[in-house]
């Protein structure tokens, strides 16, 4: 069975794909510099699927280093989900987040090319499609202007993605744009570990749940909504990671670029994510509703049929799984890794 490198492999997304690679037969090694994850998460995904994970603890910046884990093994294909992801961090430090998010996929990229590896897929965004597309997204639309630097910087990496295929013609590539992704393995074993104060809706639901955060607040109830507060396409990142299977088995006899959203098609908003989470779980959830968050669009949604008809991919849970399983994690886990 092929063997593939997950890059930033031992985070969120990264976690799920492992277990779910795993369970379908594929060889996984992950590369990690731990820099927003924890070693713990690798000894999990080992616990959960009773096999074992080749790991380097490394900062896949560091080319050289980096060529050691393509000398030492066969990878047949790489997932590059190593980057930073956190949206107001990238307004305060844009150059780190330039540094870290092109140079890992330069990095990648020129190994790639030393070693003879020839297939990569890469975690884009649904923040790629800008703020002139209208919703639902679909693939084909153009790429749109961005109102953050980690937003620029996946726009980026994508056109750097699309330039090395057409230089390569034995080079594959599928962009994956997720759109929201929430929810837990069911075991409760790996979820989302953010550092510090977390940006995304789900994980502060469930610290104020669990009572490690005192209140939420809404980011505001003014926006044409049916309810005035934004809506989102969340995706169980279960099903997230079951969408990372289908491509590693479409990139292994496929050349070229070919762009999938991963998401459900059904947009959610604020309010009804928190509503269905206090209502599954059975829990108090403080919340108020406050100011407009700057740059948040009022809509996301995805069409998710391409990855349907090409990958033989859709979505599975839902939103009362998402809700159950972020805080089966949460509850199993109230400071995250760290015990
Ligand atoms: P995450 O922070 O949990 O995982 C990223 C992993 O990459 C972490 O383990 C981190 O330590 C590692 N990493 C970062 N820089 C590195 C470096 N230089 N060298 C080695 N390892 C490095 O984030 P995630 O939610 O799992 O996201 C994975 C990818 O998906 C990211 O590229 C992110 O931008 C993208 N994405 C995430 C979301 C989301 O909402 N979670 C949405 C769209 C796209
Ligand atoms: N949101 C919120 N309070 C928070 C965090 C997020 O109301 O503490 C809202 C945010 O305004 C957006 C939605 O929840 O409408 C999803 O935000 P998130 O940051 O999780 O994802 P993204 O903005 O990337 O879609």
């Amino acid at each position: 069975m092929a063997t593939i490198l997950l890059a930033g492999g031992a985070g969120y997304i990264g976690s799920h794909t492992a277990v779910e690679l795993l369970d379908s037969g594929y060889d996984v090694i992950i590369a990690d510099n731990f820099a927003n994850s924890s070693p713990e998460a690798v000894r999990r995904i080992e616990k959960i699927t009773g096999k074992n994970v080749k790991l380097y603890e490394l900062d896949i910046k560091d080319a050289d280093k980096l060529a050691e884990v393509f000398a030492e093994n066969k990878i047949d294909a790489v997932i590059h989900f190593a980057g930073l992801k956190a949206v107001g961090e990238s307004v305060e430090k844009p150059v780190m987040y330039y540094r870290n998010n092109i140079d890992t996929t330069l990095s990648l990229l020129e190994n790639m090319s030393r070693f003879g590896v020839k297939n990569i897929i890469f975690s884009s965004s649904a923040t790629v499609y800008g703020e002139e597309n209208k919703v639902p997204y679909t693939e084909e639309m153009k790429r749109g202007v961005c109102t953050n630097p980690y937003g620029w910087t996946k726009v980026m990496m994508e056109q750097i993605f699309e330039d090395a295929a057409k230089a390569d013609k034995e080079l594959s590539v599928v962009l994956l744009r997720y759109f929201n992704p929430i929810g837990a393995h069911e075991s409760g074993m790996i979820g989302e570990d953010p550092q510090g104060i977390p940006n995304n809706l789900m994980p502060y639901v469930s610290q104020v749940a669990v009572g490690r955060r005192e209140c939420l607040t809404i980011f505001g109830n003014d926006y044409p909504t049916h309810d005035g507060t934004c809506t989102r396409d969340y995706i169980h990142v279960v099903d997230l990671a079951k969408g990372h299977v289908k491509a590693i088995d479409y990139i292994l006899s496929h050349n070229g670029v070919e762009i999938f959203n991963l998401g459900t098609g059904t947009p959610y908003s604020v309010t009804e994510i928190v509503d269905t989470f206090e209502k599954v779980n059975g829990i108090k959830v403080n919340h108020v509703y406050g100011a407009r968050r700057a740059g948040d669009l009022a809509e996301c949604y995805a069409n998710a049929d391409k990855a349907l008809k090409v990958l033989g991919w859709k979505t599975e849970k839902t939103l009362e799984d998402m809700c159950r399983d972020s805080w089966n994690w949460q509850k199993n886990n109230p400071n995250g890794y760290n015990k």
